[in-house]
């Protein structure tokens, strides 16, 4: 049986209390309905300030829920107002996303950019999630994830398929094209996991998990409401 991954990227949205209501609301559903999650990996994305307390929510109720950050420092610590590099992150999270469109497109992140920040990602031990809607952004991760796979044989690197027509429209890619983008994927970058992301829902998660080559799914509006998200475990 293939490992699925299921993330939820939250974007900014949510306040501590929304965080906790999440958690209680999720749980609750899941020991009401509980199915396996043998094969399964959930990890969950929020804001950094809502980091901590997701964590210990997510202990307290003893979800199989692991975090990550939905970016990082190029830098490592010091003086750079405003940004958390990957010391303070490794203390909260085992993923990183990276590349996000959204980040590409409002805060003007390049490849340059994104490369640093995969390499600050890879450098402390995380797994970033590397997210393209283009087959050249896989470029500079080649080079990286070969690297640092050579040295560091356990950890990988995920990369999440998202075409820009796709996030937050209703209008996901289909299960073939997103299969045929995954191959190609894994021809240029290897053995490595390949998600799909983009109006993915309850309803339409297992047309794309079923395909070969996809290995999860990245979740943006629907993982916001628990019982959308659960169904979409429950489905993947
Ligand atoms: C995303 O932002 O990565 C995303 C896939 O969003 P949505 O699920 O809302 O399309």
């Amino acid at each position: 049986m293939k490992k699925i991954f299921i993330i939820a990227n939250w974007k900014s949205n949510k306040t501590i209390k929304e965080t906790e209501e999440w958690f209680h609301s999720f749980s609750d559903g899941f020991k009401r309905d509980p199915f396996s999650l043998e094969n399964k990996e959930i990890i969950v994305s929020p804001s950094f300030t809502l980091l901590e307390h997701a964590n210990y929510c997510s202990g307290n109720l003893k979800l199989p829920i692991k975090f990550a950050a939905q970016t990082i420092s190029p830098f490592e610590e010091g003086a750079y107002t405003g940004e958390v590099n990957g010391k303070q992150i490794k203390e909260l999270v085992d993923y990183v996303v990276v590349g996000h469109s959204e980040r590409r497109q409002n805060f003007g992140e390049d490849q340059d950019m994104i490369d640093k920040k995969t390499q600050q990602t890879l450098k402390y031990e995380l797994v970033p999630i590397l997210c393209i809607s283009n087959i050249q952004q896989t470029q500079s991760a080649k080079l990286k994830a070969q690297n640092y796979n050579s040295k560091l044989k356990s950890y990988k690197i995920l990369v999440a398929y998202e075409p820009l027509f796709a996030i937050g429209s209703g209008h996901p890619d289909t299960p073939e094209n997103a299969d045929n983008f995954a191959q190609k994927i894994k021809k240029e970058l290897g053995k490595i996991p390949v998600l799909y992301g983009g109006s993915v829902t309850g309803d339409n998660v297992n047309s794309l998990t079923q395909m070969n080559n996809i290995d999860g799914v990245l979740v943006g509006g629907a993982s916001l409401d628990p019982r959308k998200f659960l169904e979409i475990v429950k489905n993947a």
